[in-house]
Order: C-alpha cells, then sequence, then structure tokens
C-alpha cells in the first residue's frame, strides 16, 4: 500500500492531476502521508511564492442576505441577528484605512442583500478603483448574471471569489432550501472564469452530510475549473441555524486539504482562513506551513465587525484585524514567512 501511496503522490506532484479513485485513497490514508504532504506543499510554496504571505483587507459590507443557507450565521431566517448595511462612504473609508496601513487589495464581501443592487456595486467599483488605481478589487457578493459580473468586470472588479461549497447535488440539497441551485453556483463559477476573473472558490471541511465522497467530487471539480484562489476552512456551526448542534469540522482534515490543493494547484491563492483559527489557536500557522500564502486581515468597520457572524466566536479582534497588521507580520516573521502587501497577480497554469 506504501508504495502506492508513494506512486500516487509523485503523480500529483509530477502532474498536478489525479483521478477520483487516487484521491479518496489519500483521504482514506490521512494519517499515513498527512506529514510527506505537508513537507511537499510547503516547498511548493516556497518554489513558487519565495515564504511570502500576501495579505486581502477583508470588507464585510453587509450581513443581510435574501438567502437562507442551513448552515450560515447571516441567513434571512436568522431573527436574532443585529443586521447592517455599511454606506458607500463607510466602504470608501475603510478602504482608505487600509491604504494608509498599506493594503494593495480589498475584498467586498457580502451576502446577497436586495438593497445592492448592480447600481450600487458598479458605482462602489469605480470608487473603490478611483481612490486606489493601483490596487487589486476582489468581490465576494453570490450569484449574479453572465452580464452583471462583465458590468463589475469592466468597471474595474478584478477578482471573485464564490465558493461552490459542494459539487454533489444530493449534498447541496441537504445544505440549501429549495429555491437555490447548485447548476446556476457552477455556471456563475464558469461564467466568471470565462469573464477574466482571478476566480476563487473553495468549501466547508467537515459540512453537515459530506462525506469523503462528495470531498473527492469537490477536488475533481477545482481540478477541472482551475480556480486562481481557492479558500477553504473547517465548518463552525452558528448557534441560530438549523445545524446549530452539529460538530465542527476537522481543522487536521482542512489542513491536509490544503496540502493536496497546493500540489494540484501549485501557484494558486490559498487563504489561511479565520474559521482555521476560531477553532485551533495553531491552525492558521498549520495552514501557512503546509502551503497556504495568503492571509485576508479584517478591514470591516470594528462596530460591525462581530455582527457579520456566519458562524459563532468569529476570530476577528486579534491579528486576524487589519490595525493589528504589525503583529501578524512580526509573527510570520517568527515563524520564517514575510508579509508582503503587493497584489500579488498569478496565472494559474499547470507547472
Ligand atoms: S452562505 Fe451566502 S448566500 Fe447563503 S445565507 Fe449565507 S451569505 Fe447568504
Amino acid at each position: 500500500m506504501r508504495k502506492e501511496l508513494n506512486q500516487i503522490i509523485e503523480k500529483l506532484q509530477s502532474s498536478h492531476r489525479l483521478e477520483r479513485e487516487e484521491y479518496l485513497q489519500l483521504l482514506n490514508h490521512q494519517k499515513e502521508v498527512q506529514d510527506q504532504l505537508r513537507d511537499l506543499a510547503r516547498a511548493e510554496m516556497e518554489k513558487h511564492f519565495h515564504r511570502k504571505i500576501y495579505i486581502r483587507g477583508l470588507i464585510e459590507i453587509s450581513n443581510i442576505c435574501k438567502n437562507n443557507c442551513y448552515y450560515c450565521g447571516i441567513r434571512r431566517g436568522n431573527k436574532n441577528l443585529h443586521r447592517y448595511h455599511l454606506s458607500m462612504e463607510e466602504i470608501l473609508e475603510a478602504v482608505d484605512f487600509g491604504s494608509q496601513l498599506g493594503f494593495q487589495t480589498f475584498v467586498l464581501q457580502g451576502g446577497e442583500d436586495p438593497r445592492n443592487d448592480r447600481d450600487f456595486y458598479l458605482e462602489i467599483i469605480r470608487a473603490v478603483k478611483a481612490h486606489n488605481p493601483q490596487a487589486a478589487l476582489t468581490l465576494s457578493i453570490g450569484e449574479w448574471s453572465y452580464e452583471d459580473y462583465k458590468a463589475f468586470k469592466e468597471a474595474g472588479a478584478d477578482r471573485f471569489l464564490l465558493r461552490h461549497e459542494t459539487r454533489n447535488k444530493a449534498h447541496y440539497r441537504k445544505l440549501h432550501p429549495e429555491e437555490m441551485d447548485l447548476d446556476r453556483r457552477i455556471q456563475c463559477l464558469r461564467d466568471l472564469k470565462s469573464l477574466g476573473y482571478q476566480t476563487g472558490t473553495g468549501i466547508m471541511v467537515g459540512s453537515p452530510y459530506q462525506s469523503k465522497e462528495t470531498i473527492v467530487e469537490d477536488l475533481l471539480f477545482i481540478q477541472d475549473l482551475q480556480p486562481e484562489m481557492v479558500g477553504i476552512g473547517p465548518y463552525v456551526p452558528h448557534e441560530d441555524t438549523p445545524f446549530g448542534k452539529e460538530a465542527p469540522g476537522s481543522v487536521d482534515l482542512t489542513v491536509f486539504l490544503i496540502h493536496i490543493l497546493r500540489l494540484m494547484l501549485p501557484n494558486a491563492n490559498i487563504p489561511a482562513t479565520t474559521s482555521l483559527n476560531t477553532l485551533s489557536h495553531r491552525g492558521r500557522d498549520r495552514a501557512i506551513d503546509g502551503g497556504a500564502n495568503v492571509y485576508m486581515p479584517n478591514l470591516t468597520p470594528a462596530k460591525n465587525r462581530e455582527d457579520y457572524s456566519l458562524y459563532n466566536n468569529k476570530a476577528c479582534f486579534k491579528v486576524e484585524a487589519g490595525e493589528n497588521l504589525e503583529d501578524l507580520k512580526k509573527l510570520m516573521a517568527d515563524m520564517g514567512y514575510e508579509v508582503v502587501m503587493s497584489r500579488g497577480d498569478f496565472e494559474v497554469k499547470n507547472v
């Protein structure tokens, strides 16, 4: 078996592609191969990113969402949440604050808030770009039509994050109400790619009803899509959702999947996500030491930060906060990594 596992790992390292059964073998033998994959993923990250950690400033612009995903704390059915919606001025203030700190990439993330229509986004994209012509702008604002994505791109948006969450239809249905549609979400991702966005996708690791088989489907989808970014984090339950009593996802498995993703997509941007640190004080560091190359400090106005409550106990005030950037730099330097502020545009190609 060990010989067979080594062959699979060598194949992933050299061709960056595996078959369904091969991914399944890795997942079935996680314990035996975790350290080996970590070392290879770390070496791959060093080869492409030279131990540099790229920083993105995250601005959570609205916690209002018309959707009702069963796992999400800001779902429309949650009546226990104080809702907020940042004004144009507040968003620009957050961007300016980040610019003063040296941020050159901003991620505008929010629920699918009916008040934030296409015109709102066109105006905000143009305004952010006018304030910071050099900065890269990432949107993480859900599902839109091809024409809307095209208009956002033409207005200046560079990147788009849209986690697919699961590629398995039955699993998707367990996580989302009837009015939501996996095919539509997958089409959105294909539209974003075809429009030339640097496109990001990803999953929650350990979401209810997930299995090794569904994770393999996710890996095959990511391998096929070739996204420029992949964001994965452990599922963290939120008490005011139908899944509030479910167990959280595994940090170990999340970090293991980061190793696999780094070998699959050597020069993709892979963040060490906040949810890793919410569940384990070493979660972020293990991700960075095992292939991740991006960190996203929070630039949301402090008064709103806790209300962007996708899950419980979100870490957002310590080293996760934009204003504590110097602490993050020191922490990363202690681990032998350098925090860099540049945009970090990478072409994803199998190398
Ligand atoms: S996961 Fe996204 S789309 Fe679903 S309820 Fe939460 S913010 Fe809305």
